[in-house]
């Protein structure tokens, strides 16, 4: 167990049923502590969570964090506030939800860690350095943001959130840990995820044509979700050196066309590249400098693109099957049913 959880009390993970968050609670479980989800399903499904329900140390709270009240909440051990939409296709559909999971989920959390006294992991993003203008990006940046573009709502959601965190460690005293986490992939993305990995694997394994944004020069730096976890966790356990926001990432850069590229090669698919418009605001750049992180947690990603990704097939892979198993069994129910009622007087 870890010593920065309160004993004797359950660690509350906001959208523990997310891609990240499930895998988080897996790990906190796996570590032996008390585990309460809450999650709106807003982006997330119970499917991913389904195997956990049945653990004696986890429970599910179906709830907005949003909406959370923070003096009527029980006392937890620890808060990671992994709570918001993170793909841009999904955190533009509901601009203001996502604004507020941000600001009024991040101030609900902040109060009730607050009145538990204990700790809070918030779970930032490189989306607030924008189209950056330093190179690697740092966390001395400031960053270069559009408020008035379509994903301001995350954005300046989350810089809103960080602020926060500023806010509740300097005038309330509660120990805040800040993750700055860039692009990471791997199993249990959703298949309607809308973002480039998952997408571009789902494209690859049904021979469709790969659609990449732009020209494909822009750049994104690929983290295996396993390396992003243990570095939460790190992060949250390291007593004394967490001061400020820290980047959590792989710095090995890829220019979107390569990875399409690549996503072929490992699947086998017979796809090809096609050009699609690039989305408004989209970040010609991005890749994080995590000298920090390997100084103050001793971190850095062990895992290759490739491994990552040939797990993350595989994953798409069994999912789709299964999808497809789904649909011919319920066909074949539906079949049966029309011809028992063609038979019937
Ligand atoms: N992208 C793409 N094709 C897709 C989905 C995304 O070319 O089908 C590009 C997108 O324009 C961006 C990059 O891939 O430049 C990463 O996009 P994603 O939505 O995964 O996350 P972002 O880093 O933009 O938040």
């Amino acid at each position: 167990m870890s010593a920065s959880v309160a004993p004797h009390r359950p660690v509350l993970v906001s959208g523990g049923a997310g891609f990240l968050g499930s895998h988080l609670c897996e790990r906190l479980l796996h570590a032996g502590e008390t585990v309460v989800c809450i999650d709106n399903f807003s982006t997330s499904s119970r499917a991913d969570i389904e195997h956990l329900l049945a653990h004696p140390r986890f429970t599910l709270r179906e709830m907005d964090v949003s909406e959370l009240d923070a003096l009527r909440f029980e006392r937890v051990g620890a808060i990671y506030n992994m709570a918001c939409p993170a793909s841009p296709l999904h955190y533009q559909r509901n601009p203001l939800g996502t604004l507020f999971t941000s600001i009024r989920g991040t101030d609900n959390l902040l109060r009730l860690a607050r009145r538990s006294a204990v700790r809070m992991f918030q779970a930032s993003t490189s989306e607030i350095y924008g189209h950056p203008s330093v190179h690697p990006q740092n966390e001395h940046y400031w960053g270069h943001v559009n408020t008035m573009g379509p994903r301001a709502c995350y954005d300046e959601g989350k810089r809103c959130a960080e602020t926060l965190c500023y806010i509740y460690s300097t005038r309330f005293a509660v120990s805040v840990r800040i993750a700055r986490i860039f692009n990471t992939y791997g199993p249990r993305m959703r298949l309607n995820d809308g973002r480039v990995v998952v997408n571009f694997i789902c494209q690859a394994l049904r021979n469709r044509p790969i659609t990449v944004y732009g020209d494909g020069r822009q750049t994104r730096s690929f983290c295996y979700v396993d390396d992003m976890i243990e570095a939460i966790v790190r992060m949250m356990d390291e007593r004394n050196r967490c001061h400020g926001p820290i980047n959590i990432g792989n710095p090995a850069e890829v220019p979107i066309v390569e990875l399409a590229r690549l996503i072929v090669q490992l699947t086998g698919s017979r796809s090809s590249i096609v050009c699609r418009p690039l989305p408004k605001d989209d970040p010609p750049r991005r890749r994080p400098d995590i000298s920090l992180a390997r100084e103050v947690l001793g971190w850095q990603p062990g895992t290759a693109l490739q491994t990552g990704l040939a797990l993350t097939i595989h994953d798409v892979e069994r999912r789709l099957r299964a999808g497809r198993r789904r649909r011919r069994s319920a066909a074949a129910v539906a079949r049966d049913a029309s011809v028992e009622g063609a038979r019937a007087p």
